[in-house]
């Protein structure tokens, strides 16, 4: 039931608002101030927009509930560049606390930017499109440095951080009455007190799960939701090869045009099987952001086609348990070297045969082997975080040639877990952003 008395309140602050500025103003290094009459209010509950257009990479902030004694409050964040250092931190992230790494918006053109915050909940509007959807819960995680990233009251302030200019018209803010009912909006936050998406947030480490499938009931309405809600950015891909529905150029295209632009996310594709490369060129791989494959379809022993994951199809007869594990080396060192892939996903897989022995058949001559020409082919390496593939030593040992990690799901199904092992694994090796595969920067499937 929702509560009808406050609506006439609404009406007549929203009409006062709304007396507003539609001229053009700027920011940029040597103004980097928004001076904006309203903004020198103090706002609890409100609604800010704005239209707002960044030039030559020019990034800014919206800052709000800031007060006198310190408090910093909560940003928004808006930055279109493609080539920016931050690239996981674009326009619409609630800054340090849900990260979009998705351009919603493009360097050059006009976008609709909206910020409700009311009662516990904040959420971003991009052209209308909701990006942001967060709940501060009661007890919510934050570092020392972001103690005071806190919902209260304060000042809202737009700052210039950096690249070209950033051009604003038509700011405004829209009081909102105060709700009562913040009790009941707090059952819908996430429990920070263990989530680790949280805790990568706050250290401005990249939270996303770049192997993602619209699979098992998962739809791209679902997983939009679902994304915003945990607060995990999402890498959605086709499976894209011989065996698959999207067989051919012609399908992946058909892909892109009808499914894919209606997508809320990043866009990729998973390279199925050896022939993947002659059956999708240069032309159709540019169209998503970074391609990857994995290690689990081809010619066995005898010359027959299996897939890894399907038991009745994998033939190794006790005894030939080494040659087997040859093979798999061999075929994973050969993707690496040569397939125009970006990264390599589902590291490490053994078929169900040989997986109770993985310690004893991953000896350390192979693992180099792997490592060499992982380091030599310029892949990133994913981080499976349902098969908790790799090992951390593995992933240590990876870091220390260089190699650049993303951290995937492979899902099967709409529950996939909330970044544990992505998270376990960026402390226990010692990871930073500078580890992690930018999928603006993909180049060897281009
Ligand atoms: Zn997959």
């Amino acid at each position: 039931m929702k509560l009808k008395i406050p609506v006439l309140f609404v009406f007549l602050s929203a009409a006062a608002a709304f007396a507003g500025h539609s001229e053009e103003k700027w920011i940029d290094a040597d103004s980097p101030k928004l001076a904006e009459e309203s903004f020198d209010k103090t706002y609890k509950d409100f609604i800010f927009r704005a239209k707002i257009k960044t030039e030559n990479g020019g990034k800014a902030r919206v800052n709000f509930h800031r007060a006198q004694n310190g408090r910093t409050g909560y940003s928004v964040e808006i930055d279109n560049d493609a080539k920016s250092a931050n690239w996981w931190r674009s326009t619409g992230s609630l800054t340090s606390v849900r990260n979009i790494v998705k351009k919603f918006a493009r360097d050059g053109e006009w976008f609709d930017l909206e910020i409700k915050v009311h009662g516990a909940e904040i959420n971003v509007n991009i052209n209308g499109l909701c990006v942001v959807e967060y709940v501060e819960p009661l007890k919510p995680f934050r570092t020392k440095k972001n103690s005071g990233m806190l919902l209260s009251e304060g000042k809202l302030s737009m700052e210039h951080t950096g690249g070209g200019r950033v051009y604003v018209k038509g700011a405004s803010v829209e009081p909102l009455p105060a709700r009562a009912d913040i009790d009941n909006q707090r059952l819908a936050a996430i429990d920070e007190s263990s989530d680790a998406v949280i805790r990568l947030h706050q250290a401005d480490f990249p939270v996303m799960d770049f192997h993602v499938h619209l699979k098992g009931g998962l739809t791209s309405d679902w997983a939009f939701a679902k994304s915003r809600k945990i607060g995990i950015n999402y890498g959605v891909a086709p499976n894209c090869g011989r065996d698959f529905e999207l067989n051919e150029s012609s399908k992946a295209e058909d892909f892109i045009k009808h499914t894919g632009s209606q997508y809320p996310f990043i866009l990729c594709m998973q390279a199925e099987g050896r022939e993947w490369h002659k059956l999708f060129g240069p032309d159709i791989r540019g169209r998503f952001s970074y391609v990857f494959t994995d290690a689990m379809t081809f010619n066995d022993i005898n010359g027959k086609r299996i897939h890894i994951w399907r038991d009745d199809e994998v033939d190794c007869p006790k005894g030939s348990e080494e040659a087997y594990m040859d093979l798999i080396v061999k075929t994973i060192c050969e993707i690496l070297e040569n397939e125009p892939a970006d990264i390599y996903a589902n590291p490490m897989r053994l078929p169900k045969a040989l997986e109770p022995g993985a310690k004893k058949y991953w000896t350390d001559k192979r693992r180099e082997k792997v490592l060499d020409s992982l380091a030599k082919s310029g892949k990133a390496l994913e981080i499976n975080m349902l098969s908790r593939l790799p090992d951390f030593e593995f992933i240590k040992a990876a870091k220390s040639r260089g190699v650049k990690f993303t951290f995937g799901s492979n899902n099967a199904a709409p529950e996939f877990g909330r970044f544990e092992y992505g998270y376990e694994a960026a402390v226990k090796c010692g990871l930073t952003s500078a580890d992690i595969f930018n999928p603006y920067s993909a180049k060897i499937s281009k």
